[in-house]
């Protein structure tokens, strides 16, 4: 049987702004594929990120200024910190190429419309995207190519985007292994602010907890540490500014989902206090009702 007939590639030369564990996992697959794109340009904050991604033979050029880096692609990827993205922005915007589509792969993605939007010429369009995958590992080395395979990504286009633009970044996506779905930015904060920025925000406030417990029994805490509590370090050990800029950056979803959180771990306090037995065990029953779900959707 012969081999499929490879696709020709979706882009000529794609930009990552940003080569960590996101944007070098997208060089990996475009690496490995051959069809995102003919050529890559990695750019990097440090000329020692930059120097890494060379030895690791992940882009075809690297350029400290990201306005340089930009100025042939057709696809420019923001794969940044989101605090980084509005001088970011502000850098690349003159020098973007007529027709070429700006995305990125922010975990928050109403600011990084209001950080983008201004500063791109009316002939660039914008669709912002979110791949939902990651590790709590950073820089060049943590990509891997199997990152976004089976995961969802989510594109949130503000209204009146050109459609060939939002399909192109679709099979952008699906190439990548992800499953794509498009929704509005406002709905997807609200939406990772449950699943994905509160359990961080809870981890990394646990860990400081038992920190914050006297020395004797922060050995115990590490000593004997449960499956719970461990589960909780893995997330609480993502990057610190990558987690800074998103909770700064969904302050209001954040903060909302947050509140709910805090009546209901009230309710439970409320029922432990009071031995109301049917209460803890209905919810016991609803988390392990939620974790087969994820089984059964392949997401766990
Ligand atoms: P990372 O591994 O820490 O890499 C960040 C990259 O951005 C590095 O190449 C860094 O360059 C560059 N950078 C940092 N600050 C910059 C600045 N001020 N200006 C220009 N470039 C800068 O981060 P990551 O985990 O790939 O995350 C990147 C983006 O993906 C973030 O917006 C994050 O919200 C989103 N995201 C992350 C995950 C996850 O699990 N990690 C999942 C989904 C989405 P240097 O190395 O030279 O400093």
């Amino acid at each position: 049987m012969s081999e499929p007939t490879p696709s020709a590639p979706l882009f000529d030369t794609i930009a990552l702004l940003g080569v960590g564990l996101i944007g070098s996992s997208i060089a990996r697959v475009a690496r490995k594929r051959g069809d995102l794109a003919r050529r890559i340009v990695a750019n990097a904050r440090t000329e020692a990120t930059l120097r890494r991604v060379q030895e690791l033979g992940l882009a075809d050029a690297c350029e400290i200024d990201p306005a340089r880096a930009v100025a042939d692609a057709d696809c420019v990827i923001l794969c940044a910190p989101v605090g980084a993205y509005a001088a970011l922005a502000e850098a690349i915007g003159p020098h973007l190429k007529p027709g070429a589509i700006v995305t990125d792969v922010g975990s928050t993605k109403q600011s990084v419309i209001r950080d983008i939007l201004p500063h791109l010429p009316e002939n660039v369009h914008l669709v912002p995207g979110h791949p939902m995958a990651g590790t709590e590992f950073s820089g060049p080395d943590a990509g891997f190519a199997e990152l976004f395979e089976g995961r969802w990504t989510l594109l949130t286009p503000p209204p009146g985007t050109d459609p060939e633009a939002i399909a192109k970044m679709k099979t952008f996506w699906q190439r990548c292994g992800a499953t794509v779905s498009v929704m509005d930015a406002n709905h997807h904060d609200r939406v990772v602010a449950i699943v994905s920025h509160l359990p961080h925000l809870i981890a990394f406030t646990i860990c400081g907890t038992a920190d914050d417990l006297a020395d004797e029994t922060r050995q115990e805490v590490l000593q004997f540490a449960a499956s719970g509590f461990r589960d909780f370090t893995r997330i609480a050990a993502s990057d610190p500014v990558m987690w800074r800029d998103i909770f700064l950056n969904n302050r209001e979803a954040l903060l909302e989902m947050l509140a709910r959180f805090t009546e209901d771990a009230q309710a439970m306090a409320r029922a432990v206090r009071w031995g109301d037995a049917a209460y803890i065990e209905d919810k016991v029953h609803r988390g392990r009702k939620i974790r087969q779900a994820l089984i059964d959707l392949n997401q766990a």
